[in-house]
């Protein structure tokens, strides 16, 4: 290898290093805490909120891996709450993964026998449906490891959440290189070009960070680092959004060392359409966009009848209230939906630059989330939530209007 490479690339300062926005997100306590926790458990299951999404299905699967080969001799399960889309089935692990939903009574007990419970991708118990009640009745010591603002009071024993952060992802890379920190970044013989794959690190031969072989003993394996991938770039609309801090980049060119295929983990998740789905979207888009102009807000509604007339799967919807934020001028985007079971209207929001969806769904809609992503529900028929979300447009008209 050409010295001058080598002698740059182990020159490079640690991800986890101080200042630069590398602050330790594990304190030491944190870190004996974890270590203590760890080592006591036979059983682990972790676990995510309802409808998970790619960053909920990518740290769970990914930390699962990771888990076992740390502790091989413990069980570590993955449970999802509710069903996840098929566009997320390929993330590798996600076949293990065990849904709560309708499979009730015979995933409780794999929950009641934890020693350990670790939440990812939320703060409240109340986001997991009902596993949220047989998670909240059990005794097994929690770790949290989530993005999200105000985590619930004493949900775990152990809490690293960091809203600052684009994901939880990007969270658990950070908490996995503070935990199990590798000397040096991989080294690469020569530089490997696009076009020539077969320069890079096959699965079983992943980069070790540790210098042992890659592997079972990797600091990563590909499949790991595809996880985290995934997870990172779902939850910043591919790096269009809460992504302009350099250390996310940073941990990505850390990830790409492990020979992922970012471009088609791309096309996994965003070049998935149905026919169905498509036709869908040009509906919303001709018949159901309504644009208020002085609020700089559009609003769309799909009812089940709709859901119905153009075959709409789960998953489907997903994506399609960050549409109206293309058109110029726009700062937010109201989508209303009618739950297949509940009663109830769910609502997502999505806005740009600085305009607060979280404070407008936590204000409206019992919801929460992030400053340009959140949701909530209004429990009512599709006019009250119309109703609410004009009340709520008019109380934020200040910042909508504001340039
Ligand atoms: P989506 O619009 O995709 O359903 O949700 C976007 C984001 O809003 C989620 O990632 C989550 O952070 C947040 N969110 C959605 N629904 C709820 C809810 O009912 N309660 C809270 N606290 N957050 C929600
Ligand atoms: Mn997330």
């Amino acid at each position: 290898m050409n010295p001058e490479l080598s002698k740059s690339i182990s020159n490079h300062p640690l991800p986890h290093r101080e200042g630069e926005g590398w602050v330790s997100l594990l304190s030491p306590e944190q870190i004996s805490l974890w270590h203590q926790l760890l080592s006591a458990a036979h059983n682990i299951v972790l676990t995510c909120h309802r409808g998970p999404d790619g960053d909920a299905i990518g740290s769970t699967t990914a930390l699962a891996s990771w888990l076992r080969r740390r502790y091989p001799e413990t069980d570590v399960r993955i449970i999802a709450p509710t069903i996840f889309p098929d566009f997320l089935k390929w993330i590798p692990g996600a076949d293990d993964i065990l849904v709560y939903e309708n499979h009730e009574n015979e995933v409780r007990p794999i929950v009641e026998a934890a020693d350990l419970v670790i939440l990812c991708d939320h703060g409240e118990l109340s986001r997991m449906w009902t596993l949220g009640d047989v998670v909240r009745d059990h005794p097994a010591p929690r770790i949290l490891i989530d993005h999200h603002l105000n985590p619930e009071p004493g949900i775990a024993a152990l809490i690293v959440s960091h809203p600052n952060l684009s994901s939880t992802c990007e969270v658990l890379l950070r908490i996995m290189l503070e935990l199990d920190p590798p000397p040096a970044l991989p080294v690469r013989e020569g530089v490997v070009s696009n076009e020539d794959k077969s320069l890079l690190p096959s699965n079983d031969s992943a980069p070790s960070l540790t210098g042992r072989a890659g592997g079972e003993s990797s600091f990563l394996t590909h499949d790991e680092a595809v996880s985290l991938y995934t997870g990172m770039m779902t939850d910043t609309g591919a790096f269009t959004y809460a992504s302009s801090r350099p250390e996310i980049f940073e941990l990505i060119s850390i990830l790409l060392q492990y020979g992922i295929d970012k471009d088609k983990i791309y096309r996994n998740i965003f070049f998935t359409y149905s026919p169905n789905r498509m036709k869908l979207m040009g509906y919303m888009l001709y018949v159901k966009l309504d644009v208020w102009k002085k609020a700089h807000t559009s609003i769309m509604t799909l009812t089940n009848a709709e859901r119905r007339r153009f075959n709409v799967l789960n998953g489907d919807t997903e994506g399609l209230v960050n549409l109206p934020l293309q058109i110029l001028g726009m700062k937010l985007s109201v989508f209303l939906r009618e739950d297949t079971e509940h009663p109830c209207i769910r609502v997502s929001l999505r806005s740009v630059d600085d305009f607060p969806c979280n404070e407008m769904a936590a204000e409206f809609f019992g919801g929460g989330g992030h400053k340009n992503a959140a949701g909530g529900e209004v429990w009512g028929t599709m006019d009250d939530a119309i109703a609410l979300v004009k009340k709520a447009v008019q109380k934020f008209m200040p910042q909508l209007k504001a340039k």
